[in-house]
């Protein structure tokens, strides 16, 4: 897993090139899915495969207020929510610190 803006391979430093896009299904709490679309980054120099998780499939409009509320106050857990990794830590800390205002 490699964020947006990484452009080399986090295993051996090579060049990643656009290999193809998977559809990536995620739960919300209520038991809906939605659909993303991730890209999958191939690396030039040992041929992993990466997928990108990039800024924009992670916008706080994609999750229901209730959840991002929860997170926002410290009892929601990507494990209480059923998203599997998603939203990552990292995004959970990026509502923390850059949403408050808009609860
Ligand atoms: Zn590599």
């Amino acid at each position: 897993m490699i964020r947006g803006d990484q452009s080399v391979c986090p295993e051996c430093g090579g060049n990643l090139k656009c290999y193809d896009r998977v559809q990536r299904i995620v739960r919300t709490k209520a038991r809906k899915t939605k659909r993303i679309c991730v890209r999958r980054l191939k690396c030039l120099s040992c041929g992993m495969l990466h997928r990108e998780l990039p800024d924009f499939i992670c916008p706080y409009k994609q999750y229901e207020a209730e959840i991002i509320k929860g997170v926002l106050e410290g009892f929601i857990t990507p494990e209480t929510i059923g998203f599997e990794d998603f939203p990552c830590e990292v995004t959970m800390m990026r509502w923390k610190t850059k949403l408050m205002h808009f609860i």
